[in-house]
């Protein structure tokens, strides 16, 4: 039988407000433990929490980003569960009223092609603190408790783990394009829960849904979904689905490549959801509104604007503008008059290619943007042979310094003075007289072999073009 994979993703995204969303501590990473705390945050009795304006225009922000309806007016209710990093016994959040309802993404597919996937909702909420479990003790850090989360819904739209990892490259890439995360997945400021089912191929119905918690790299999702469908679709086989398959939250181990059960998942009415009698409804004044709707120009936009005023491939201009930093190294190269396709090759291919080698990030690039487009410049004014601009860019990418001192460092510069190249034709020709003979007697295709001659006389620095000119003029 055939199988179809079916997956909805929740994304939580913190988003980089200065202060909580109900008081007035800092957010932070990395701080001494319990250091933002407040009677708020705290929760002791009798603190009041105040919404944080900036976290709603946050949210709207992402809302018109995709497309969705961004209601005037939301409710925050208490989701009540215990755990110790939580302690007020129950999580701020938008149950029956989110602040951001209906809307949809663009996945992109290398050859330009898209697929839409519904947004169901996402609405605001407070982060948890952190347990840290150490020797025989437990310690709880307050300082991530209260600290504002956009948690976004998938429709369950996608049909494989690809799929899902191109639909969270692009949200991640639209909430830091709207600025209003980090959106680092290594500091959980950008994580996800997947939700896995698979069906007969054709079987319009849907089956029961593994959670898998927590997913905080590209990678891991990837890896933990092949798994899990594997998982579901062996029970399957072994008629054992009923008994392996049901609606629960499982953990992806990444040192052992599997997911784990880790409890049964609750259904909502567990949760005792009810309006937070603390908090008024929020009406968003027009101001508010009109903020979230100033955009910056965004994925799809900017990647189509690429492919029209550039004439890159749809492929390249996708890699470029997925990722913000690319964005902003290409276009400081593009300050530089350089043709646009032979930029944006030096920037993925050979760039990229010893940055992954060496395990950096664009982030952290050795290599400037001035510097590259230096190093392109001197390629295309024939300083030196695209070859030679290789051997540059790995020098200048092990040592860092100027592209034309690299270049007179390392000898690269290709000889173009008619002089030089005149001498090095003399000597080639003269050696290889009655090979100039059979030419001249119709062996043109000797007229390559000259050429090679002759750049090797210049060990490799000739300018080919004027090499092949100069021969011309002498032998036809
Ligand atoms: P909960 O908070 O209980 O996890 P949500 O409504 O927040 O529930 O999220 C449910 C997620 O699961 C959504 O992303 C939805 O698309 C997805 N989903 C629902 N049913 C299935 C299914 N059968 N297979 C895969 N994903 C599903
Ligand atoms: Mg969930
Ligand atoms: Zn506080």
């Amino acid at each position: 039988m055939e199988f179809e994979t079916v997956i909805g993703l929740e994304v939580h995204v913190q988003l980089n407000t200065k202060s909580k969303m109900f008081c007035s501590c800092a957010t932070s990473f990395g701080d001494a433990p319990n250091t933002h705390t407040c009677p708020v945050c705290l929760a002791l009795p009798g603190a009041l929490p105040v919404p944080n304006r900036e976290a709603f225009v946050k949210a709207a922000k992402l809302g018109n980003a995709i497309k969705a309806t961004v209601h005037k007016r939301s409710v925050f209710d208490r989701k009540n569960y215990f755990y110790p990093d939580l302690p007020k016994g129950y999580q701020i959040s938008q149950f029956t009223h989110p602040i951001v309802e209906n809307g949809y993404l663009m996945i992109d597919y290398d050859d330009g092609t898209q697929k839409r996937v519904g947004i169901t909702r996402a609405h605001l909420e407070e982060d948890a603190g952190k347990n840290i479990h150490s020797g025989a003790y437990s310690l709880v850090d307050l300082n991530r408790a209260g600290t504002p989360l956009l948690e976004i819904v998938s429709e369950p739209d996608m049909r494989s783990a690809d799929e899902a990892t191109r639909f969270l490259k692009k949200l991640h890439a639209i909430a830091r394009y709207l600025g209003i995360s980090d959106a680092n997945m290594q500091e959980g400021s950008f994580r996800c829960d997947a939700n896995v089912s698979i069906r007969p191929k054709g079987d319009p119905k849907l089956y029961p849904r593994v959670e898998i918690k927590n997913l905080n790299s590209f990678k891991f999702i990837q890896k933990a979904i092949d798994y899990e469908v594997a998982r579901q679709i062996e029970a399957w086989e072994d008629g054992d689905y009923a008994n392996k398959v049901w609606q629960e939250t499982r953990l992806y181990d990444s040192a052992k490549n599997e997911t784990r059960s880790m409890r049964g998942k609750e259904e909502s009415a567990d949760y005792r959801y009810f309006p937070d009698p603390d908090l008024l409804p929020v009406s968003l004044d027009e101001a508010t509104l009109e903020e979230a709707k100033k955009l910056p120009e965004l994925p799809d936009e900017k990647r189509k604007r690429y492919v029209e005023a550039f004439g890159l491939s749809a492929y390249d201009a996708g890699v470029i503008t997925g990722d913000l930093v690319l964005v902003g190294f290409f276009e400081a190269l593009m300050e530089h008059n350089l043709a646009p396709k032979n930029a944006v090759s030096w920037l993925t291919t050979e760039l990229l290619g010893r940055l992954n080698k060496s395990q950096k990030t664009i982030e952290n690039s050795p290599v400037s943007p001035q510097t590259l487009a230096k190093l392109i410049e001197r390629i295309e004014d024939s300083t030196i042979s695209a070859k030679a601009g290789k051997e540059a860019l790995d020098y200048l990418f092990e040592n860092g310094g100027e592209v034309d001192t690299a270049i007179e460092r390392l000898g690269l510069k290709q000889v173009s003075d008619d002089s030089a190249i005149e001498s090095a034709l003399d000597s080639v020709l003269s050696a290889n007289a009655a090979n100039v003979e059979r030419y001249k007697n119709g062996e043109t295709k000797l007229f390559g072999f000259f050429v090679g001659q002759i750049m090797k006389e210049s060990g490799g620095k000739a300018n080919p073009a004027k090499v092949n000119e100069a021969l011309r003029k002498r032998i036809g």
